[in-house]
């Protein structure tokens, strides 16, 4: 039975009134179920625009659809005004104490309080129908720099998004803290996000969509070969992405404070390569270096946002062949073993360690193992299992 419903045409440079939550859905019931989220952000259209451009082709040619393609609009007020957040960064929220608190009732000073309410029951609504659903999160950057997808390194993950011919960036997750990724991970479904390129350029719009059809293609949504779109979108995503390094993990996060006098110096764009000392940005304290050789990753060229630039470099692929031998495994299993570590007792899945008697155990190796630093201070380093077993 094919469910449609229909999506209002795509507006141009983002939405002048306030858009519905849902921006279509469309598909078989009980097939595999792809949840996008355009616009989390309200100054990065491309993603919420992109959707309207697959629901509307969807809806005039629906050939190929096995499963179910949903698509959610992020901040709505805010992409109305076309500003990242109204009162506080929509993908910045995503704990269990703050859905908690919204559920018991939001706060209405706060605009994104309501947005999260709406939109985390908007996603319950369709994982509940099919638990199974994979989530792409659409973004785009203030700086230049071609298109690459975000992830929390579990072994589901990586094989969602290395259906996308384009860079791959690990470890996200340990610099920021309440991402909507992040929940949904917590909660064991399989969401990566996208980023498409600059806000206001036109193309990324056409990598957004792009990646919206190889992703349907990937999760089964679609059959396989059943549509030209997305042998096109390879094209189009595969001519920005091959000369990069195809996997890499952050290594240093540039925070802002409002009150530092923050500028980007000009010419910037991700996946330049940058050395040790060179100088990125200015603040009123003086210039601010790399502190480390690598590449710089989303330097920021707006207002809003306390991610000053992000340093990147390649991880091996062998390294990632490794770590997913090492995890089915389940190798995790003697890593309190380890001097200087100990299993958390209280909590399945949470490792203690001793920064002091296990220094040469770099946090690469808890990696390798799958699990994630959990944000934590002292001598004692919180390691958390990325996924249940
Ligand atoms: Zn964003």
């Amino acid at each position: 039975m094919l469910e449609v419903s229909p999506a209002t045409p795509p507006p141009v440079g983002g939405p002048r009134k306030l858009p519905p939550r849902r921006i279509g859905r469309i598909g078989q019931e009980g097939g595999p179920t792809l949840i996008c989220v355009g616009g989390l952000h309200g100054n990065e259209p491309p993603g919420f625009l992109a959707l309207h451009r697959v629901f509307l082709r969807l809806q005039s040619d629906p050939r190929g659809l096995l499963g179910r393609l949903v698509g959610l609009t992020g901040n709505r007020k805010a992409l109305v005004q076309t500003d990242r957040f109204l009162d506080e960064d929509l993908n910045r929220i995503w704990t269990d104490e703050r859905l908690a608190r919204v559920r018991q009732g939001v706060d209405a000073s706060v605009a994104e309080e309501d947005e999260l309410l709406e939109l985390s029951d908007a996603l319950d609504r369709e994982l509940s129908r099919c638990p199974g659903a994979r989530v792409l999160d659409l973004h785009s950057t203030s700086g230049d720099g071609p298109p690459f997808t975000t992830l929390d390194d579990t072994l589901a993950n990586r094989v969602f998004a290395f259906a996308l011919p384009v860079p791959h960036v690990l470890g996200l997750e340990e610099e920021l803290a309440g991402t909507m990724i992040e929940y949904l991970n917590g909660r064991g479904i399989t969401a990566i996000g996208f980023e498409s390129g600059q806000h206001l350029d036109p193309v990324s719009v056409d990598r957004a969509e792009a990646a919206v059809w190889i992703a349907m293609e990937a999760c089964g949504v679609l059959a396989r070969g059943a549509r030209p779109e997305v042998a096109e979108a390879r094209r189009l995503l595969s001519r920005t992405g091959r000369t990069r390094p195809e996997v890499v993990e952050v290594r240093h996060r540039h925070s802002v404070d409002p009150g530092d006098g923050f500028v980007m110096l000009p010419g910037w764009k991700s996946f330049q390569p940058i050395s040790a000392g060179e100088v990125l940005a200015r603040a009123e304290l003086g210039p601010i270096a790399s502190p480390r050789n690598g590449m710089i990753l989303m330097p920021l060229y707006q207002d809003q946002g306390d991610d000053g630039f992000f340093v990147i470099r390649p991880v091996n692929r062998a390294w990632l062949s490794i770590s997913a031998w090492a995890r089915r495994l389940r190798m995790d299993r003697y890593a309190h073993w380890l001097p200087g570590v100990r299993r958390h007792p209280e909590e399945v899945g949470v490792l203690l360690v001793d920064r002091k008697k296990a220094r040469w155990l770099a946090l690469q190796v808890f990696h390798l193992l799958g699990f994630r630093r959990r944000r934590s201070s002292g001598a004692q380093l919180e390691m958390v299992r990325r996924e249940a077993p």
